[in-house]
């Protein structure tokens, strides 16, 4: 398991200290557990490349390693005692902290990054109207906003920060943890180093309180059910002063009470008499803008869809736009008075007026109705 030191840091065994100080540098770089969180194989790596440059950056211990393999280190170093914390080696070959490395700050007293608010998630219904014509709403959102006594600062007004007694204005807490130094995030000020003393009285310093606002939002036409919209920085905001988080709305159609969408398409169930299909007839149908006329051809079988161009929902960011689809239902009348009878029963007696079974487009039309 013990892999050779000269291996791990991938280096010759007549390399100078300066090509070991460069590969240390590489690969400590590469496997530093701040840029693998979570990742234990590489926090081991860390380990083990930290372990082979303190060897051999030491002349007198890459001479006993160089003689003895691990075995000379540990009897002269006194076993796994004798290395320094792999931090430590870290600091000291990049010098100073190094959160300034990876861009995080000086290792002193942190900054900690503001608390961004959360997001809220709120349903918009929407009519189908609406979604044809896109729609502006103006929506009430009850979230946390700053609070106005401190002005999101969460101090009482007039009242200064205090340095936190839990790390010492360090703003993280350092513990061993077997082989490492583990540094955590002060719990106290969460990493701020210092501390409020005289908390605001209406936030309790928080810097933010309940509240309400109102969002104007333009929803595009063509959306549909389950798609949402992203209101950036419109949320709840961080506590003391943190960024808002967003608006998540999720849209909900209302059902319409004469269409059914299907996509860009809407769909219209068109009921007609038997002598009206027979004869053919204009007629008037509903449409999303108003009513218009469709003209029924004679002899148009139960089933049969009429479509109407481009008057459907238009389709979302686009220009393109679907069609209404007028689906032709003939209606049975249940009850029938005493002439109606005798008339149909006089037209019953033609044969013109019975299906036929070479009609095949009527069977295509039935599967279509039943789809
Ligand atoms: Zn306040
Ligand atoms: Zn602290």
């Amino acid at each position: 398991m013990a892999e050779d030191y000269y291996t791990i840091l991938g280096i010759g065994r007549d390399a100078d200290q300066n090509e070991i100080k460069k590969a240390y540098r590489q690969l400590a770089m590469q496997y530093h557990p701040d840029r693998n969180p979570d990742n234990k194989e590489a926090e081991e790596k860390f380990k083990q490349i930290g372990e082979a440059y303190a060897v051999l950056s030491d002349p007198q211990k890459r001479a006993h390693y160089d003689r003895f393999g691990r075995a000379g280190t540990r009897t002269t170093a006194g076993g796994f005692g004798g290395f320094s914390d792999p931090f430590d080696i870290f600091r000291e070959v990049f010098g100073g902290g190094f959160g300034d490395i990876f861009g995080m700050g000086s290792s002193g007293p942190r900054r900690s990054p503001q608390r961004r608010g959360a997001d809220l998630q709120i349903r918009l219904q929407l009519t189908l109207n609406d979604i044809a014509n896109g729609v502006k709403k103006k929506i009430k959102l009850k979230k946390q906003v700053i609070c106005k006594t401190c002005d999101g600062t969460g101090k009482s007004p007039g009242t200064t920060k205090v340095t936190c007694p839990s790390c010492h204005g360090q703003g993280e807490v350092a513990y061993r943890q077997g082989f490492f130094t583990v540094s955590q995030t002060c719990q106290r000020c969460g990493g701020e180093g210092q501390i409020i003393d005289k908390p605001c009285p209406t936030c309790y310093g928080e810097g933010r309180v309940r509240g309400e606002a109102f969002l104007e939002v333009d929803v595009p036409a063509g959306i549909a059910e389950g798609q949402y919209l992203t209101i950036r920085g419109e949320g709840n905001v961080g506590p003391r002063g943190g960024p808002q988080g967003d608006v998540i709305i999720i849209i909900e159609e209302k059902k319409h009470a004469e269409f059914e969408r299907h996509g860009d398409d809407i769909v219209y169930h068109l009921r007609l008499s038997f002598p009206q299909v027979a004869l053919g007839e204009d007629v008037e149908v509903p449409t999303l803008d108003g009513k218009a006329m469709i003209s029924i051809p004679a002899g148009t079988q139960s089933g049969k869809i009429l479509r109407m161009k481009g008057k459907g929902i238009p389709h979302l960011n686009s220009y393109k736009r679907g069609d209404e689809l007028i689906k032709v239902h003939v209606w049975t009348p249940a009850k029938l008075g005493n002439k109606e009878k005798t008339l149909l029963k006089e037209l019953s007696k033609f044969d013109s007026i019975h299906p036929k079974n070479e009609d095949k487009g009527f069977f295509e039309r039935m599967k279509e109705a039943i789809l």
